[in-house]
């Protein structure tokens, strides 16, 4: 098993989008897959055609067990809800010392326990507790981030905060970035990306495009599988000599090799 945790302390920069994507993506590979919506906003629910529900709060702060809060959206695609109730569970956290470690561990335990092969966290746009808490259950950190000017200050403060997660605990600070709404057409974009490489190497990941067909597919109730699985978003873009680049398939391949290393 392997846990993913998706954290930006940004909003709209595809967090949801790409653990749902993912998420449904390793599902239809074959894997066992559990999303955590820990986002108070509720979105993976919305985005997955499902009510928002209290899932979070009654595995974490009612303590119910991992099997009885799940709901299964899709044939290996399991997810724990989010609604506003999830701020009681920042709350507790707020207030007792090992919250986050607690949490850290249970989620692995059970999920373990469930024989998941795969555990994605969507984390909402803030870094603090909840954010901890997935750093300290997570095998990766995986950063979805825009390129535009001001996304790359955001970037920083998140690897400071894992390394120094990483410091105190036995999680291993091991993280991706992920540029998402990738513009292709402006070359600002392209010189971004380049700093981002030159910056953080082979822990950027190949960017996903900016596609109108990925923004659509929530909104149908379906995945982006189901909806265009054919789009830019998920088999990237020409990069004029004859290669794609980038795209959701090839970031979900790279995500099972992960899980299978
Ligand atoms: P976050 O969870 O970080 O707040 P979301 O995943 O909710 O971000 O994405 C923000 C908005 O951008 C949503 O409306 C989503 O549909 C849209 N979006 C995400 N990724 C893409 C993409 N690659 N192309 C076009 N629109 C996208
Ligand atoms: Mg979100």
């Amino acid at each position: 098993m392997k846990v993913f945790a998706f954290i930006n302390q940004k909003g709209g920069v595809g967090k949801t989008t790409s653990v749902v994507t993912l998420g449904s993506g390793l599902a239809l590979r074959g894997y066992k897959t559990l999303i955590v919506d820990c986002d108070p906003q509720g979105h993976v629910a919305t985005q997955l055609g499902i009510p928002k529900s209290p899932g979070l709060r009654r595995w974490y702060y009612d303590e119910e067990p991992l099997d009885q809060v799940i709901v299964q959206v899709r044939n290996n695609l399991m997810v724990i809800t989010s609604d506003k109730t999830t701020d009681r569970v920042l709350g507790r956290m707020r207030e007792e010392q090992w919250g986050a470690a607690e949490f850290a561990d249970r989620l692995r335990e059970e999920s373990a326990a469930m024989e998941f092969d795969a555990v994605l966290l969507d984390l909402a746009p803030s870094l603090n507790h909840l954010q901890i808490a997935a750093m300290l259950a997570s095998d990766y950190v995986i950063i979805p981030t825009r390129l535009r000017y001001t996304d790359l200050d955001g970037v920083n403060e998140i690897t400071r905060s894992i390394s120094e997660t990483a410091r105190r605990s036995r999680m291993p600070g091991r993280y991706f970035l992920l540029p998402t709404l990738f513009d292709r057409v402006t070359r600002e974009t392209h010189q971004r990306l380049l700093e981002l490489v030159n910056a953080f190497g082979k822990q950027v990941l190949p960017p996903i495009p900016q596609d109108v067909k990925i923004a659509e597919a929530p909104g149908r109730g379906m995945t982006i599988w189901e909806y265009a699985p054919q789009c830019s978003g998920v088999k990237g873009y020409p990069n004029g000599s004859g290669k794609t680049i980038g795209g959701y398939e090839v970031i979900l391949d790279e995500l099972i090799r992960l899980i299978e290393s």
